[in-house]
């Protein structure tokens, strides 16, 4: 029996030939009218001017940190609930993540948890220089109540909206509710490059100072000159290409998911898992279809997913909070940290990829109802 993965990229004919086009084209660079393109392409979506193709998403999270004037030392408050390319981008910059709990509504970082830890470190004359906030599985983070705390004190918001693209919050596109976004185009994105990423700015200074820190902060000289360290950050023209076929797609694709989505939800209520949250006013793009476990399951979330394993599917468990992970041990966590921990400990995805047939959507949910049976 064919596997159902979890989140495969949707590629066909109309990546390939952008592909080749490019590549026909001979610009065969990390510059090229693509690349340029493709900046365009997310500006007109997002309608921030300041888009700049890069490497990964990882390498945007680096640049937004670096442009938002975090230096080494400063404290930076990131979720903890989240994937681990978040708070290293923290530690490439010489600074300190502090972490922050979940809140149970939206599952993203608790808007009550970061004003005490903002109050606090304001006491201590020891205010972050910026907050990283993740949007989780293609759902946004409660902005309404977050960046007024952040504005208030002047502390800038970097929206890590790796998992987010073609979410919105009240009619806004998910990376740009915060001061900077950030986008992935990883192999498992909604919208992928097979690696890459982007970051957005309203502010076209910014976005210019993030093309020169992203090619080896290069001067414009006819010799090699250079007053700072940079870095081979840039995405290339000919993946370039491959994202703009993609991006051209992005509608669809979140219609679709929101479909498989629908039905997971009809067909899942009842059962004592915990459904998506649902917040409104946020229309989420169900990246990953993510849920809880019944608090009383037997053997509980490693059973469930093992019985879907073993019938194909390909589940997965939700992030382990950075704040229990070996690298960041020492880092503070604001809240008890029990909340992320518990998503963790009942928390799964499942597969709602773009392409799953009727009778793949039929398997995953015979397979979560005879696993809870
Ligand atoms: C995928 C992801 C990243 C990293 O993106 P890459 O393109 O893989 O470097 C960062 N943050 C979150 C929340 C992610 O899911």
């Amino acid at each position: 029996m064919a596997r159902v993965y979890l989140s495969p990229p949707d590629v066909g004919e109309l990546e390939r030939e952008a592909l080749l086009r490019a590549f026909d084209s001979g610009w065969i660079a990390p510059v090229g009218p693509e690349l340029d393109g493709f900046e365009r392409d997310i500006a007109e979506l997002t309608g921030w001017p300041g888009a700049v193709a890069l490497s990964s998403g990882t390498a945007a999270l680096h640049l937004a940190l670096l442009v938002s004037g975090v230096q080494p030392g400063d404290d930076v408050f990131v979720s903890t609930f989240t994937f681990a390319a978040t708070a290293n981008a923290v530690i490439y910059c010489g600074a300190h993540p502090v972490f922050i709990d979940s809140e149970t509504t939206s599952w993203s970082m608790s808007p009550e948890l970061l004003a005490e830890a903002l109050h606090d470190a304001k006491r201590r004359n020891k205010l972050p220089a910026a907050v990283v906030v993740v949007d989780l599985y293609g759902q946004c983070a409660d902005y309404g109540a977050i960046a007024p705390i952040c504005h208030e004190l002047g502390i800038p918001i970097i929206e890590d909206a790796a998992e987010a693209l073609g979410a919105t919050h009240l009619g806004r596109p998910a990376g740009t509710v915060g001061d900077i976004g950030v986008y992935s185009f990883n192999g498992n994105k909604i919208v992928t490059t097979s690696g890459g990423g982007m970051l957005i700015t309203p502010d076209e200074a910014v976005a210019e100072r993030v093309r020169y820190l992203s090619t080896q902060a290069r001067l414009p000289a006819v010799h090699y000159e250079h007053e700072e360290v940079g870095y081979n950050y840039r995405l290339s023209n000919l993946l370039a290409a491959l994202g703009r076929a993609q991006l051209s797609r992005l509608d669809e694709f979140v219609a679709r998911k929101r479909e498989i989505a629908a039905r997971y939800d009809e067909e899942l209520a009842g059962t004592g898992l915990v459904l998506p949250p649902r917040v409104p006013g946020m229309d989420a793009t169900y990246w990953l279809y993510s849920i809880l476990a019944p608090e009383d399951l037997d053997g509980g979330r490693d059973a469930l997913l093992e019985k879907l394993m073993a019938r194909g599917v390909g589940a997965r468990a939700l992030w382990r909070p950075l704040h229990a992970q070996p690298p960041f041990r020492s880092a503070r966590v604001v809240g008890s940290g029990q909340t992320s921990e518990a998503l963790f400990d009942r928390g799964l995805s499942l597969p709602c990829a773009t392409e799953l047939t009727d009778d793949d959507q039929s398997r995953v949910i015979d397979a979560v109802l005879t696993a809870l049976a």
